[in-house]
């Protein structure tokens, strides 16, 4: 299957070319040439198979045979090694689908084990660098994800002070082939800084640069296969009425849903959920694409107001001729955060912000026929300082992160400046 740059549709590439790019020219973001679509009677049969026999088709499906389909359900297998539970205890109407319970506790796990084991397949001798930006929860995926493996140095930044601790220590106390950079200002401020590194040429080359951000298009097919399997966990009667809220930042999440919908899983429609990083929900009801200063608020993986993901989004919309009028959408300030965690409390679940704000937004636009779902994001203990002071109690730290709270922070620190990275980026290369 080929892949194309959203900014230069002539550049061309295959699968493995977009897994070891991750970016196009002009910084373009790749996208399916071909939207395969299943007939019903296929995604019935599918949503019978178990979780990774299904995700390694819908994956060639999109892949094609550039990755044959026994070297696809065995690296499936080694990527998604934990569950992704559907609950459906807190109303007839309203499920939840848990995607935290991989190693680093939340989704970004499936995609950034996916493309690992991608990239240790096609891998050759030569050194490559994973350059990332995280707002959290992606270094922690990344770092564990690529911990130990051959010939890779990965190097992550992220908005010193503006993660939580348990994060920091998550993924900053590795070592080893995993480099953790703080840097002074703001997640998009990361993030301007790996663009940077990917416009500069020589770096690029000097260091064999790839990115496992969002943006690799790896990690956006890995997140279709949970959709599907949350269709395969709901109840029957649900199917046809079913409407999922991704609580969103960069938007990856949602594209990948919605890739999920194109390819003819059931899905009536999609809710996006952000914080008061609102650029796509102020775009989608003044048709204004208007970027302010990122805020920083208690859903800390969900400050970006320069969501990457989203020419994605516009994209599939365009090709399978959607209206972005039926895309629903809600902005949910920390207050409103706080008493959306405090009623679920009351229901019975434990919740973090990110899961909170797609659950209010759920309600708020969910009709009186519909299924809901919303997709909780990371394991609340990952945000223990916040949603202990919330709902004042107590969390025990789950395993993960308990072994890790007691060892010393490794991170480098730099200011924003490009120059500075880059020498970083030289130096340690050698
Ligand atoms: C990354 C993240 C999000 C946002 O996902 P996107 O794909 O960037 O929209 C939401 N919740 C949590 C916990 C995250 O880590």
């Amino acid at each position: 299957m080929k892949f194309y740059n959203l900014k230069d549709h002539h550049q061309q590439v295959s699968f493995i070319q977009a897994l070891t790019q991750g970016l196009g020219k002009q910084q373009g973001l790749f996208f399916p040439l071909e939207l395969p679509v299943l007939e019903s009677t296929e995604v019935d049969h599918l949503l019978k198979q178990d979780f990774v026999t299904r995700s390694s088709r819908i994956l060639s499906a999109f892949i094609g045979d550039e990755i044959t389909p026994e070297i696809m359900q065995k690296k499936v297998k080694a990527a998604f090694t934990f569950p992704a539970p559907l609950l459906t205890t807190i109303s007839e109407k309203i499920a939840i689908l848990e995607l935290f319970h991989g190693p680093t506790l939340a989704f970004k796990d499936f995609g950034a084990r996916f493309m690992a084991q991608m990239l240790a397949t096609v891998a050759t001798d030569k050194p490559v660098t994973i350059l990332t930006a995280t707002s959290g929860d992606t270094g922690a995926a990344v770092a564990h994800a690529f911990y130990g493996l051959q010939n890779v140095r990965v190097v992550i930044l992220y908005p010193r002070g503006k993660i939580s601790s348990l994060q920091e220590k998550l993924f900053c106390t590795l070592g080893g082939n995993i480099d953790t950079v703080a840097i002074d200002g703001d997640f998009d401020a990361c993030q301007t800084l790996v663009k940077q590194s990917f416009d500069d040429t020589e770096i690029r080359q000097k260091v064999n640069l790839n990115s496992a951000n969002s943006i690799n298009i790896s990690r956006l097919l890995a997140q279709i296969c949970y959709y599907f399997e949350a269709v395969a966990q709901c109840p029957q009667e649900a199917r046809e009425q079913l409407v999922i809220a991704v609580p969103s930042g960069n938007f990856g999440n949602l594209t990948a849903g919605l890739l999920a919908k194109s390819l003819g899983l059931p899905i009536k429609r999609f809710i996006a959920a952000t914080n008061a990083n609102d650029t796509v929900p102020r775009f989608l009801s003044s048709g204004k694409w208007q970027i302010n200063p990122t805020v920083a608020t208690l859903s800390n993986a969900m400050d970006v107001s320069a969501p990457n993901n989203w020419p994605r989004v516009e994209e599939l919309f365009r090709r399978k001729k959607w209206s972005l009028q039926d895309l629903a959408y809600g902005a949910v300030s920390d207050k409103t955060t706080q008493d959306a965690m405090r009623e679920l409390a009351t229901l019975g679940y434990i919740s973090e912000p990110h899961a909170a704000i797609a659950y209010q937004v759920l309600r708020e636009k969910l009709h009186q026929d519909e299924f809901g779902l919303f997709l909780a994001t990371a394991h609340p203990a990952k945000f223990k300082e916040s949603v202990e002071s919330i709902l004042q109690q107590q969390l025990p730290l789950p395993k993960a992160l308990a072994s890790r709270v007691n060892l010393p922070l490794l991170s480098h620190y730099l200011p924003v400046d490009y120059a500075k990275l880059r020498t970083f980026l030289l130096q340690q290369s050698q």
